[in-house]
């Protein structure tokens, strides 16, 4: 496992270079055909889609079971020089190791097992993995939208929550808006009064938006990114804030997106535009993923693992599977920590079990 890890590891996938992601897809097509059929699909800007259906014991296949990951990663290429692959303390290390190229790893592992063990799974079991995640999923949506709804479950091979490894049973929806204020130019000496700055008029805005986080609702509102002015000496004529906001419930969404489309300038001089929206639903924890969540547990206890549940603010393709209430149970990948960080890491001592959950999690379902 350690050396398809690796493998994996050190064929570099940014989400934004096509050409490496199909490298990187080719090296998983490549790895799996020999126990199943796989396809591609053109990604537009990005790699290409892989589906995959798994050939695996037992005849008649009842449903489907669709196992969800991603080909691209967070890291530029030739971030392997300073970030080499490696092993130590216990750990394998390097650009998207944990999120998530060893969750694939896992997966595959998982089918073979199943194949030399001879142990049937009852449902048709289908890898799908995403060139664009990392990127808002824009366009892998559709096909993960349609083999999801074709599905009776859907398994997410992303991290686990922490060093313990948390299934992930909710994540918040995530959107973001762009807030652009247009104001009036004018010479900070010569004539400030006819001016309406841009910049003042969106600090205002911004204190004002800040407000609409509510925590204890799940509501989270980040003003990220501000961009504004030309030069010292002149009002400002145009100013712009990138705002990111999570939800826990979907229905939490449209009353924030109202609250946006109301802002209202103090300087009637200026005008206020609001672009965006939710682009993830919430993965609300519903019955059908505290069900799936039951039946993880009970194989862990199996395994001698007790398997806890988390809520994350981050989203992922899973959202998507969820919101349409098909039963989806996330972070089935790695275990480790530093997802999007230079230590991001995983645990070699949980591989086996986690490798084994989905084995048996595919067999079961
Ligand atoms: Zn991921």
């Amino acid at each position: 496992m350690t050396a398809l890890i690796r493998k994996f590891v050190e064929c570099e996938s940014p989400s934004d270079d096509a050409a490496a992601v199909n490298r990187f897809v080719d090296l998983v097509a490549d790895t799996v055909t020999p126990y199943a059929s796989v396809k591609t699909k053109p990604g537009g800007q990005y790699g290409r889609l892989l589906t995959a259906e798994m050939k695996l014991p037992g005849r008649k296949k009842d449903g489907q079971v669709l196992a969800l990951g991603h080909s691209d990663t967070v890291w530029p290429m030739g971030t392997l020089h300073g970030m080499p692959f490696r092993e130590a303390g216990g750990r394998l290390w390097g650009p998207g190791v944990l999120d998530m190229k060893a969750g694939i790893v896992f997966f595959l592992f998982a089918v073979q097992g199943l194949r030399e063990l001879e142990i049937p799974a009852t449902a048709k079991v289908v890898l799908q993995l995403n060139p664009d995640e990392e990127v808002g999923s824009e366009v892998s949506r559709p096909l993960t939208e349609k083999n999801a709804a074709a599905s009776r479950a859907v398994l997410v091979l992303e991290p686990g929550t922490g060093l313990t490894g948390k299934l992930k049973t909710a994540r918040k929806g995530v959107g973001d808006f762009t807030v652009t204020v247009r104001g009036k130019a004018s010479h900070a000496g010569v004539d400030f009064g006819a001016g309406a700055s841009a910049i003042v008029e969106l600090a205002r805005q911004i204190n004002q938006i800040a407000g609409f986080t509510e925590a204890d609702k799940g509501i989270t509102v980040n003003p990220g990114v501000i961009q504004g002015g030309t030069r010292t000496n002149v009002v400002a004529a145009e100013a712009r804030a990138e705002i990111d906001i999570r939800v826990l419930r979907l229905k939490d969404a449209p009353v924030l997106e109202k609250r946006f489309r109301a802002l209202k300038p103090y300087d009637e001089r200026c005008r206020i535009e609001v672009t965006g929206g939710l682009n993830r639903p919430p993965m609300e924890r519903g019955a059908g993923i505290v069900k799936l969540f039951r039946l993880a547990e009970k194989l862990g206890t199996e395994l001698g693992v007790k398997l806890e549940e988390s809520l994350t603010g981050g989203g992922s393709d899973g959202n998507f599977t969820a919101a349409l209430g098909i039963p989806t149970l996330d972070g089935l990948g790695a275990v480790g920590e530093g997802a999007h960080a230079a230590t991001a890491s995983i645990l070699v001592e949980r591989m086996a079990d986690r490798t084994a959950l989905i084995g048996k999690l595919l067999a079961s379902i």
